[in-house]
C-alpha cells in the first residue's frame, strides 16, 4: 500500500516538476518578448534624415551601410520576435513541446536551450537536409 502511495507521489511530484519547467520556460519567452519589444523600439527611433545629404560620397556609404545593417537587425528581431509569440500563443492552445511536423514531444533538453522551437530534432535534421 505504502509503495503504491509513493509511486502516486512520485509521478505527480515529476508532473509537477514538468509543469514547473513549462512555466519556467513561458517565463522565459515572455521575457524575451519584452527584450525584444524594446529593442525594435529602439531601433525604430534611429534619426535617417540626414541621408543623402553629406558632402562627402563616403560618408552617404557609411550611413547607407548603417541603415542597412539596421534594416537586418530590425528584421532579425521581427523573425525572432514572431517565433516568440507563436511560442506563447502554443502555450494557450496546449501544443507547446509537441512538434509541428510530427506531433511528437520535443526534447525537454532541445526546449530549454531553445524555448521556441517548433520541431523535434529529428524532423528539424530532415527538414534541413532538403
Ligand atoms: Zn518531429
Amino acid at each position: 500500500m505504502d509503495v503504491i502511495i509513493e509511486l502516486i507521489a512520485g509521478s505527480l511530484k515529476e508532473v509537477s516538476e514538468m509543469t514547473h519547467k513549462r512555466e519556467k520556460l513561458k517565463m522565459r519567452l515572455e521575457a524575451e518578448r519584452g527584450r525584444l519589444l524594446t529593442e525594435l523600439s529602439q531601433t525604430n527611433v534611429v534619426e535617417r534624415d540626414n541621408l543623402g545629404y553629406g558632402n562627402h560620397m563616403a560618408d552617404d556609404a557609411t550611413e547607407a551601410f548603417e541603415q542597412a545593417k539596421d534594416l537586418a537587425l530590425r528584421q532579425n528581431l521581427e523573425r525572432l520576435l514572431k517565433q516568440v509569440e507563436d511560442a506563447l500563443k502554443r502555450f494557450e492552445t496546449g501544443t507547446y513541446g509537441l512538434c509541428e511536423q510530427c506531433g511528437k514531444e520535443i526534447d525537454p533538453a532541445r526546449l530549454k536551450a531553445l524555448p521556441y522551437a517548433t520541431l523535434c530534432l529529428s524532423c528539424q535534421q530532415h527538414r534541413e537536409s532538403r
